[in-house]
């Protein structure tokens, strides 16, 4: 299967053009053999002053959530995200034996503000240590996939100064500034 992404005659559109067909067509000539999946421009868009900001309040609610769901002192971790009008989402995820089915911690908040028809704007991601230590973890390459959803000005927490306990806030398109579908998005 194969991923095209194109601008089509939509102003505020772009198409993601799926190929179901054979693989020797290179070009979308016969529109049967490709599945598009609209994305509306303005899921790309968040406004610049209207968005939650990541801050301490964040990440403690992401602390205290491990330390209320996994008293044990064990390795667990979880994610926490502002949607726009406010609210946190936080979610974790479990180990499997077969790590390729394992998922991260931001997965399930990520799907439940889509659930929700929220824009995330911030985002957190902490491991606790046996030790007690915070790890913070900036967003695997495909947790920043699935966040820039939103946009390229979403949130995220990195390590402050490879300090890995301490945070600061870095834009998605700081992270990741040749995003590969950058010219899709407005
Ligand atoms: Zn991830």
């Amino acid at each position: 299967m194969k991923l095209l992404i194109s601008r089509n005659s939509f102003q505020d559109r772009s198409s993601i053009f799926v190929r179901l067909g054979a693989p020797d067509l290179e070009t979308p000539k016969k529109p049967c053999f490709y599945k598009a999946f609209f994305i509306p421009s303005n899921q790309f868009n968040i406004q610049s002053g209207e968005i939650m900001k990541l801050d301490e309040k964040l990440v403690q609610s992401c602390k205290d959530f491990i330390e209320e769901r996994f008293p044990n002192k064990e390795i667990e971790g979880a994610a926490a995200m502002y949607t726009e009008d406010g609210e946190i989402l936080i979610s974790t995820a479990p180990e499997v034996f077969n790590s390729f089915a394992g998922l991260c911690h931001e997965a399930g908040a990520i799907c439940e503000a889509y659930k929700k028809n929220k824009k995330i704007t911030a985002s957190v991601c902490i491991s606790r240590e046996k030790d007690g230590t915070y790890i913070i973890f900036p967003p695997c390459g495909i947790c920043q996939e699935r966040l820039y959803h939103w946009g390229g000005d979403v949130e995220v927490a990195v390590p402050k100064d490879n300090q890995i306990s301490e945070w600061e806030s870095k834009k998605l398109n700081e992270v990741q500034p040749f995003y590969w579908a950058k010219p899709f998005l407005k």
